[in-house]
């Protein structure tokens, strides 16, 4: 008897301890959105009519301070959040679909590993897609670890081509994680310059859009397993960008949904590659040694 009952407290024990080896952490979200707004630059916030952006800031964590790689421009920030290293490593300094200089961290694609391919390592199966108004961005999501994508041209032709196209694609596939990309605020400030009535009046335009595409996922019915997320590349000084100023180098960053902090602002340092590492935690991913982002402390 006292027999038996050794064999079975060992039993379990050995059990238990391969239940807690196997067991992978639980997911934060069932869903990760993205949706990134070209050339968004926190100088317009005070003053811009965004309600639902600001709702969202309440409803959950911000900050209006990230910082850019640099040099302010499209191509190496957009890299930075997806892809989770600096420059010095990704080599990527412009716009151009190679790297400027020799990058290392290189995957078997002879690409930066992106969460796009971490994802696909660590679940083959899982949908991930990119939904872009500049087409060039799929130069830095590893195409070959993304189940959908889709560049829409001409989008000033047809601004809300963007929210049906992501709205299709969210409520068809659900996706684990999907990056939207809208290139119009970007257009104003090279257009009508940082500070101009035509920028505000797109940022108006812009949140709109972006609720629409949020009324997509709650149409798919995963809205309470989803965290969404706002970023942008860069701001503007004057017409341009690429350089130092604060309005071309501070840019926001919204987080909310499933398990994260309601009415929180982020108050520690931010940059680009700090979004990719804090994806990275909602999901559990192992990072490579190239990452240099830390994950925002912005969880319950
Ligand atoms: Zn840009």
């Amino acid at each position: 008897m006292r027999e038996g009952l050794f064999f079975m407290m060992a039993a379990l024990l050995v059990f238990g301890a391969c239940q807690s080896k196997n067991e992978s952490p639980k997911d934060i979200a069932g869903h990760v959105i993205v949706i990134g707004l070209d050339g968004w630059g926190t100088w317009c916030m005070e003053k811009g009519d965004a309600p639902f952006m600001k709702e969202m800031m309440k409803e959950g964590s911000y900050t209006l301070y990230k910082r850019t790689v640099r040099p302010s421009v499209s191509g190496p920030n957009w890299a930075a959040m997806l892809n989770g290293t600096p420059v010095e490593f990704s080599g990527i300094k412009g716009n151009e679909k190679e790297p400027t200089f020799k990058p290392i961290g290189l995957t078997e694609h002879n690409a930066q590993p992106t969460l796009f391919h971490l994802l696909r390592q660590e679940r083959p199966d899982a949908e991930t897609g990119v939904v872009c108004e500049w087409g060039d961005v799929r130069n830095y999501v590893d195409l070959q670890c993304v189940s959908y994508e889709k560049a829409i041209d001409n989008p000033s032709g047809h601004p809300e081509s963007i929210v049906e196209e992501s709205a299709k694609y969210i409520k068809e596939k659900k996706p684990l994680f999907c990056f939207i990309h809208i290139d119009a605020l970007d257009h104003a400030g090279h257009g009508f310059g940082q500070g101009s009535d035509e920028y505000y009046a797109e940022l108006t335009a812009v949140d709109g859009r972006v609720k629409r595409i949020v009324d997509a996922v709650k149409e798919a019915g995963i809205y309470d397993d989803s965290i969404i997320i706002l970023s942008s590349d860069h701001g503007h000084e004057g017409t341009s960008h690429g350089g130092d100023s604060t309005n071309e180098i501070e840019t926001p960053f919204v987080i909310w949904g499933k398990g994260i902090k309601k009415g929180h602002e982020i108050t520690e340092p931010m940059i680009q590659y700090d979004m990719a590492a804090t994806i990275a935690r909602i999901f559990h991913l192992q990072t490579p040694n190239s990452w240099r982002g830390v994950p925002m402390d912005v969880f319950e």
